[in-house]
Parts: C-alpha cells; structure tokens; sequence
C-alpha cells in the first residue's frame, strides 16, 4: 500500500460503525486490518470508534477515494451520544474495551452485514425493528461479539471470518440462533414495564439522530440535557435482567420450541406505541408497578420520536 490512496473502497453504509467499516476496507484490498488502519492513521490500540472522532474525517475519506461528509452522520451521533451525561451512553468494558451487541434478525437480513452505532448504545437493547433482545454473546462459542477484527487473520482458520455477521473466534455465523423476542418473555421473568423501558431505547435513537426530544411543560428539546432527564426517571434498560444472556438462561423450553416449530412468537400482540402510552410506570428499582408519575402527555411525545425512528431512519440507504 504504497499508493496516496486506496481504491475500490466501500462506502460506509447507514450509520456504519469505524469498527465495522475497516475490516470491509482490509477485505477490499486484501490487506490486513493492520496495515489498513495504520495506513489510514488509526490508532492500533486504542478504540477505533472513539479514535476516529479525533481524526479528520474528510482526509480520511479522500484516501479512500470516498466524498467528503460520509462519515458525517455517524460522527455527529457518536459525538452527542457520548457528551450525554448519563450512566453508559456509550457500550464499554470495565477495562476501556469496546463493546458490541446485535439483533439476530437485522444481522441475517443484511445483505451487507454491518455494525451500525447504536447496537453501542446501552438504552438500546431490543431492536425497534424486530422486537428481539439485542445480543452479546456468540451463538456457538460464546465469545463476546466484535465487529473489529481483521478478516483474512482471525476466524478459526486463517481468513475463515470474512464478514462482521461471523463470529471472529469461531468463524460460525452470529445469527445462526433462535432471537429472544421481546413478546415471547413471560411477565413472571419480565414485567410490563421493563418491556416499555426496552422500546425507549428506540426513542433513545430517535432522539439523537433528530437532535430533538420533547417532554411536556418543558421547553427543552435538547437531547442532551431531556435524554438524562429521562433516565433519571428509570425509562431506560438497564441492568442484568433486560439482557439476553441472562433471559435465553431463564425462558421456557417452550419458547424455543415454538419458535423452532412455527417460527412465531407464542405472543400475538404487536409491541406498539399504544403499549407505551398506556401503560402505567412503576418504580424501576423495587419492580412494583405504581401509579405513574409520568404523564400520559409525556409518553406520546417519547412515542413521536420512535416513530420517526420507525418510519424514517432505521437502516435507510439513501
Ligand atoms: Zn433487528
Ligand atoms: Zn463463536
């Protein structure tokens, strides 16, 4: 890689993560993920995700032979996400690593698999899309999913992992599981309103990809200032329990048998906005279900945004 610059690169697709878009650039190449980043000018150690943002985006997209501003969009939602102050915006290790999860289905469906940003967000851990838990964990082997190792010098045998939809461990693909929908988790394991805390982490999205979330009686719409606010109030995910690693554990063998006989979720109903709206909000922290201290005014405009996430945005080519 003597050249100024590289060709044939692929564009980064919506939202595409760093991580995930360099090792398709090494692939396009035939390059180690090494030599492309330090071609590039990545750092090698640190997190290419973060790193990227202290870079000039532009001159890396000249390299590439890509137009200037395509990364632009991601840059600027990583950015805000991570100015957020809240308690994990942005998916991280105890040790400073980055961390990952995906959807199950999103990943078999692409026809490009790719990481975007926000399976790095931890409010967002069921896709508004398929109504699955996100996951973590390799199907196969276990391993803690990562989009950012290099293709054609990881995998089982050297050059097996050739795609971000393959475990870089194990090589086997990631979505070779039955997902965890959301519908399918008995209340017993998952109480109503842990559900509705799943479906803001859509309107988590939303809310940064618009710049905009309103609460009611409140002029504010920055994100960055409405966004803590709402976690405050207990309407985000988070803990052990709203992940799928300790579900897939705890669900009902007849969940996975149904799933495996029909393909169906042995709950009907849609997860809706209605369900949001509706429903009322219990303290997230003893789990009991109490009368609501957020007015129902302020679960629509939450639902608002997730439907513009919903209609609009969610992994649009444009
Ligand atoms: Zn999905
Ligand atoms: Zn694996």
């Amino acid at each position: 890689m003597s050249e100024q610059r590289l060709y044939a690169v692929p564009e980064p697709l919506y939202l595409e993560l760093p991580s995930s878009w360099l090792p398709r650039v090494a692939l396009s190449q035939g390059e180690s993920l090494t030599a492309v980043k330090r071609f590039l000018g990545f750092s090698q150690q640190k997190d290419v995700d973060l790193s990227f943002l202290g870079m000039q985006a532009d001159a890396v997209a000249a390299m590439c032979g890509l137009k200037a501003g395509v990364f632009d969009e991601a840059i600027r939602v990583l950015r805000l996400a991570l100015s957020l102050d809240m308690r994990h915006p942005v998916l991280f290790y105890a040790e400073g690593r980055p961390r990952y999860r995906f959807c199950v289905e999103c990943l078999a469906g692409l026809r490009t698999p790719y990481f975007p940003l926000h399976w790095r967000f931890d409010a967002y851990r069921m896709c508004s899309q398929h109504q699955c838990l996100m996951e973590e964990n390799c199907p196969h082997c276990g391993a803690m999913v990562c989009p950012q190792q290099g293709r054609g010098n990881s995998g089982k045998t050297r050059g097996s992992q050739t795609f971000s939809s393959q475990c870089f461990q194990c090589s086997k693909f990631l979505w070779d599981m039955i997902p965890l929908k959301v519908h399918g988790i008995p209340d017993r394991l998952f109480i109503q309103h842990e559900k509705m805390r799943l479906t803001n982490g859509g309107a988590f999205v939303a809310a940064l990809l618009t710049g905009e979330a309103s609460i009611p009686n409140s002029d504010e719409t920055d994100p960055g200032i409405v966004l803590p606010r709402i976690e405050r109030m207990g309407m985000f995910a988070s803990g052990m329990k709203s992940r799928a690693a300790y579900l897939r554990k705890k669900m009902p063998a007849k969940y996975w048998r149904s799933m495996n006989a029909g393909g169906g979720s042995l709950y009907s109903s849609q997860l809706s906005t209605e369900l949001a709206v509706n429903a009322s909000i219990g303290d997230p922290d003893n789990g009991t279900l109490g009368p609501s201290e957020i007015s129902r005014k302020e679960w629509e405009n939450v639902s608002k945004i997730l439907n513009y996430w919903r209609e609009g945005k969610k992994f649009s080519r444009g």
